[in-house]
């Protein structure tokens, strides 16, 4: 299952999923386990349904702990290639995509998705830093009701915690904004791109955000469940120019070669649970809609990479229909590898859900 480089007959989507064990409030609600992986199989049952992904994990017969060398870790090698990638975790709230990509800073507690892939993406700056210079910037950012927040914006969590909490925007600031240039090129116009100098200020950046998400949530009712959270980091690579190779008779070509440029976007997606569910006042119904919005390009747009068939018609993939498939659109697709990763609770109450999460996952493939 690792990926070759871009194209082959590799689908460039793979699906994993997550199963977090029964917690303390199912518990002691009574609840019964009605998720079932089948055994050496990347397959799970749930009454009379039967899924096949590409990994299951979480359950004793497959634990979460290979889940980074399987899902990210190729990703963290693609990026020294130049080649793009996403991961994303989706499901209902309170499925464990947080805990999952490791999106919210918890000090000595359980190590997500993000954390590993920083040390993973340091341990081989370590080993390759003599023949190459290397920069790197994240940028963290939360899209809400279509809408883009920096969460590295230190206005934003520092002055005044109060008058800024949850709002999108702080006044006097124009909109960040998506932007696509002549090559593909996608960025975000107006949004923090901090540069990192090691690991332990890569780190600080996801503590930053994590709080400024955390500051914002309270004081909106729980936004974070309704928002797309997007850790991004951007990897620029020259090759040290120590001496010329005399047999290189391209050097045209070689030049081109020495700078690279790859981005890794690391996506804790908005709660999956349906709109209704969430309260029958207007506005929540609205932001419930607005999410939608994302999730549903995201899902139209994966479903349309995964048709081999479709491709190769040139079926028209709806990048535009949201923000988040626009902000996602040159690291989705094409030389890109994408993860996504459906997180489901193992608890009967949330039977009717789990069954949405796996068919949605199972669309993607
Ligand atoms: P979400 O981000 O999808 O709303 P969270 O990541 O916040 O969900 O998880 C909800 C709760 O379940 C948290 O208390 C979290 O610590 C716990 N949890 C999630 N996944 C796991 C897991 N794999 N193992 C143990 N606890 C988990
Ligand atoms: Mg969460």
């Amino acid at each position: 299952s690792g990926g070759g480089g871009g194209g082959g007959e590799e689908c460039c989507v793979k699906v994993a999923v997550h199963i977090r064990p029964l917690i303390g409030d199912e518990k002691l609600q009574g609840c019964k386990d009605c998720v079932t992986v089948v055994r050496g199989k990347p397959q799970v049952q749930i009454g009379t349904h039967s899924f096949t992904f590409d990994h299951v994990y979480g359950s004793s017969a497959s634990p979460s702990s290979s889940m980074f060398e399987e899902c990210a870790a190729p990703l963290v090698d693609g990026l020294f290639q130049g080649y793009n990638a996403t991961v994303l975790a989706y499901g209902q709230t309170g499925s464990g995509k947080t805990y999952t990509m490791g999106t919210a800073f918890r000090e000595g507690g359980h190590t997500g998705i993000i954390p590993q892939v920083m040390n993973a993406l340091y341990s081989k700056i370590e080993k390759l830093k003599n023949e190459t210079e290397f920069q790197l910037h994240v940028s963290f950012i939360e899209i809400h009701k279509e809408e883009v927040r920096d969460l590295l914006d230190s206005s934003l969590s520092t002055k005044s915690e109060t008058a800024n909490a949850g709002k999108v925007n702080v006044p006097g600031k124009p909109p960040i904004q998506i932007r696509e240039s002549s090559n593909g090129v996608i960025t975000l116009a107006g949004s923090t791109e901090v540069e990192v100098r090691s690991l332990k200020e890569m780190a600080a950046c996801l503590e930053q955000g994590s709080l400024c998400r955390a500051t914002g949530s309270t004081n909106m009712n729980n936004q974070s469940s309704r928002s797309h959270a997007i850790f991004t980091i951007t990897l620029e690579q020259m090759r040290k120019l120590s001496h010329t190779d005399p047999e290189d008779a391209n050097v045209n070509e070689s030049m081109n070669e020495e700078y690279l440029s790859a981005k890794l976007h690391l996506v804790d997606l908005a709660g999956s649970e349906r709109a209704k569910r969430t309260g029958s006042d207007g506005m929540r119904f609205k932001e419930g809609v607005h999410i939608n919005k994302g999730l549903l390009a995201l899902g139209n747009v994966i479903s349309a990479l995964g048709d081999e068939k479709k491709r190769k018609e040139g079926v028209h993939v709806p990048y535009r229909d949201s923000k988040l498939t626009r902000l996602l659109q040159d690291s989705l697709g094409g030389n890109s590898r994408t993860v996504m990763i459906a997180c489901i609770s193992p608890a009967d109450i949330n039977a009717e859900e789990t069954l949405n999460t796996l068919k949605y996952a199972n669309r993607a493939r």
